[in-house]
C-alpha cells in the first residue's frame, strides 16, 4: 500500500496563469515571457541545483486566532499566490500534506495537553475553568475555531517536509505554515499550541546524526532550545531581539545548554533597529564557524519574518533581501534542509519575504515587479513591488562595539566544539512515518473517500471571499 497517499497528489490548477493579460506585448510573447530566470553563479556555491519540495495545505489558511489577533494564518495563502504567481511551482515537487496524527504529537507533548488541545473549543472553554490558566489560554494563545485541527495541519506539513529529507527525496523541503518555535511541551506560547519544528526535528534524528537548528525570528527560539537543551545531537543557533523583558524574555548569551548538551545552544541577543549589513555579516561569521565545527547533517532553518522592518509586532530594520541572504548563505552549505516559516505579522511583507526565500531556494531570480494577475494583488500597492524599502524606520542601538561582544562571546562558546560529536546511531525504526499499520489504513480509506478526494481537488484555490469572511480589519490592517 502506498505511504504517500495525499502527500503525492497533484493539487495545482494553474490555468488562471495562462492568461494572456498578465504582461503587455504580443500574444505569443506573453504566453512565453518568463516570470523568473534561472540565476547564474551569483550564489558562489558551485552551482549547488537542490532538489527543492513545498509541503501546503490551503485549509490551514482558512484558520482565525480573531479579529485583533496579530497572527494572521492566510498570510500563507498570499505566499502561495506569490509563488504560483511567480511560477515558482514549476522549480519543485508539491504536496499537500495530510494533517498529523494524535501519536504524533504526543512524540513531543504530553497527553493531558493534547488532550486539552482536542476538546476545548470557544463554546465550551467556560467549562475548563483553572485548566485554562494550567494550559496558558489567554489573549496571546486563545481558543478558536478548529484550533486543534490547524495545529495537525501545520505540524502535518512540517512532518511532511522532514519525511522528503529522510527518504532522500528532497535536498531542501519548504513549509512555510510551520515554525511555530515557542510552544512547549505541556503548553502554547507565543501564538504557538504545538511545536512543529520539535516534532520535525525527533523524525530527522532518526536517521540523521546532527540536526543544526537556525532562527531567524525576531524573537528567541525558546520552545525548540528548551526540548534540545541536554542534547549534542541538536545545536540551536537563535538570533533575536533580547532586552530581558522583550517576549519571551529569554535568549541572553550565557544561555548555551546543560550536560551533554553544554555548548549545543547558541543565543545571539540584538538590540532593536539592526541594520541589513550588521545582521548579514554577524550572521555569516558566525554560522560559517558553527557549520564547520559541527558538521550538520541536516539543517533546519526558521525564517520568521517579524525580524524584517516595519513588521507589525517588530523592531529591526531588515530587508527582504538580506533575511533571504541568509538562509541563502546557509543554502550555500549543500546540506539537506528543512525550511519553515514562523514570526510575521504584515503579512504582505511575510508573503513577499517566503516567495522570495522560495526563489532562493530554487536558484531562480524574480523580477521585482509583481505579475499582474496575482489573487489580492492590492494587498502590495502603492509599489508593486517584492522588495519594498524596509529599513530605517527604527533606530539602530546595536553599536560597533556591542555587536563585536556578541560576536566573540557566540565564536568563544563555538571554540568548546572541538570537533563534531559522535553519535551512537539507534537503529531505524521499520516505519519512519510513525505510524502503525491500522492507524495507517484507516487513514488510507478516510482519504480515499472519492468524496473527500473530490473535495480536495475542487478545493477552491483562490478563495476570494476569504475577505468577505473576514471580520472588520482582518485582511487589511
Ligand atoms: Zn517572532
Amino acid at each position: 500500500m502506498s505511504k504517500l497517499l495525499l502527500s503525492s497528489m497533484p493539487v495545482y490548477d494553474c490555468s488562471w496563469l495562462d492568461d494572456d493579460s498578465t504582461i503587455s506585448g504580443d500574444k505569443k510573447t506573453n504566453k512565453y515571457t518568463p516570470f523568473f530566470e534561472p540565476v547564474v553563479n551569483t550564489f558562489g556555491d558551485g552551482g549547488y541545483s537542490p532538489h527543492v519540495s513545498y509541503h501546503y495545505n490551503p485549509v490551514v489558511s482558512r484558520y482565525h486566532y480573531g479579529v485583533r489577533h496579530p497572527m494572521k494564518p492566510f498570510r500563507c495563502m498570499l505566499t502561495d499566490h506569490l509563488v504560483i504567481g511567480y511560477k515558482l511551482y514549476e522549480q519543485m515537487d508539491l504536496y499537500m500534506p495530510r494533517a498529523a496524527t494524535r501519536k504524533e504529537l504526543l512524540e513531543f507533548h504530553s497527553e493531558d495537553y493534547i488532550k486539552f488541545l482536542e476538546s476545548v473549543t470557544p463554546e465550551n472553554a467556560h467549562k475548563y475553568g483553572e485548566q485554562l490558566t494550567k494550559f496558558n489560554i489567554n489573549d496571546d494563545n486563545p481558543v478558536f475555531q478548529g484550533m486543534y485541527d490547524y495545529c495537525k495541519l501545520y505540524a502535518g506539513a512540517s512532518l511532511d517536509a522532514s519525511r522528503k529529507l529522510v527518504s532522500g527525496m528532497s535536498d531542501i523541503a519548504i513549509n512555510w505554515s510551520g515554525g511555530l518555535h515557542h510552544a512547549k511541551k505541556y503548553a502554547p506560547s507565543g501564538f504557538c499550541y504545538v511545536n512543529d519544528i520539535v516534532l520535525a526535528a525527533l523524525n530527522l534524528l532518526r536517521v540523521f546524526p546532527r540536526v543544526l537548528y537556525i532562527d531567524i525570528d525576531l524573537h528567541h527560539g525558546d520552545g525548540v532550545q528548551e526540548a534540545f537543551y541536554l542534547t549534542d545531537r541538536v545545536m540551536t543557533v537563535s538570533f533575536h531581539k533580547y532586552d530581558g523583558w522583550f517576549f519571551p524574555a529569554t535568549g541572553n548569551y550565557d544561555e548555551t545548554g546543560i550536560g551533554s548538551g553544554k555548548h549545543f545552544a547558541l543565543n545571539v541577543p540584538l538590540r532593536d533597529g539592526i541594520d541589513d549589513e550588521s545582521y548579514v555579516r554577524l550572521f555569516k561569521s558566525i554560522m560559517e564557524k558553527v557549520i564547520t565545527k559541527f558538521q550538520p547533517s541536516v539543517i533546519i532553518q526558521q525564517c520568521g519574518a517579524d525580524s524584517l522592518g516595519h513588521d507589525r509586532l517588530g523592531g529591526f530594520n531588515l530587508n527582504i533581501k538580506a533575511h533571504g541572504e541568509c538562509v541563502k548563505f546557509i543554502k550555500s552549505f549543500g546540506i539537506p534542509m528543512l525550511c519553515v516559516g514562523g514570526g510575521g505579522y504584515t503579512p504582505r511583507n511575510v508573503s513577499r519575504l517566503w516567495c522570495y526565500e522560495t526563489s532562493v531556494m530554487t536558484n531562480m531570480h524574480l523580477r521585482s515587479e509583481l505579475p499582474g494577475n496575482l489573487p489580492f494583488r492590492s494587498f502590495f500597492g502603492p509599489d508593486y513591488s517584492l522588495h519594498p524599502e524596509l529599513g530605517g524606520k527604527i533606530k539602530n542601538k546595536n553599536t560597533r562595539e556591542y555587536l563585536e561582544n556578541i560576536r566573540c562571546h557566540a565564536l568563544e562558546n563555538l571554540r568548546y566544539l572541538d570537533s563534531a560529536p559522535s553519535v551512537s546511531m539507534q537503529e531505524i525504526p521499520p516505519d519512519i512515518q510513525n505510524m502503525d499499520d491500522d492507524e495507517e489504513d484507516a487513514i488510507v480509506s478516510r482519504l480515499n473517500k472519492e468524496s473527500e478526494r473530490d473535495h480536495y481537488m475542487n478545493e477552491q484555490r483562490y478563495w476570494i471571499s476569504a475577505k468577505e469572511d473576514a471580520g472588520p480589519g482582518e485582511l487589511l490592517e
